[in-house]
């Protein structure tokens, strides 16, 4: 059984052009992309999308940084997408992820860590919800 999950390429990402290199990596990770839409997300939003770490201290300036430009937001379709859609990722602190993850490779910080993914089938659904109808998911 195949799996969806939700990336998104940040906007510190998508700003300094590593995009294509990141969609590279998807698809040679074996991803198959039901969805991609470019967006530009106002603070509403990004505080709807992390609504779970409300109360973290890290909340507002999250938000700030995810309403500050262009994301490349995806739906990847995978066996058991979302572990391997974080694994591909790393860490979510840069310093900590492996060698070859992409936040070891291209984030900038713990916060400006490149990309995003869904860490449970439920945070999954509502997160391709959030984003995506479900005419949206093309085969
Ligand atoms: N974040 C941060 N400071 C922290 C922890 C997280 O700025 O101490 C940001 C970072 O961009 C991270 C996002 O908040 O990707 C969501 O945090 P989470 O713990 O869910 O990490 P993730 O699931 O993205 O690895
Ligand atoms: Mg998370």
């Amino acid at each position: 059984m195949t799996e969806l999950t939700l990336a998104i390429i940040k906007p510190d990402a998508v700003g300094r052009r590593l995009a294509g290199r990141i969609l590279q990596r998807i698809e040679d990770g074996g991803f198959h992309i039901r969805a991609m839409r470019r967006a530009h997300l106002s603070r509403r939003q990004a505080e709807g999308f992390y609504a779970v770490h409300r109360e973290r201290p890290f909340f507002a300036s999250l938000t700030a940084f995810m309403s500050s430009g262009p994301a490349i937001i995806l739906v990847l379709e995978a066996e058991d997408a979302i572990k391997r859609w974080r694994a591909l990722m790393g860490a979510t602190d840069p310093a900590k992820a492996e060698p070859g993850t992409l936040r070891r490779e291209f984030a900038e910080s713990i916060e400006r860590n490149a990309t995003h993914g869904s860490d449970a089938p439920d945070t999954a659904a509502y997160e391709i919800g959030y984003f995506f109808a479900g005419v949206e998911l093309v085969e």
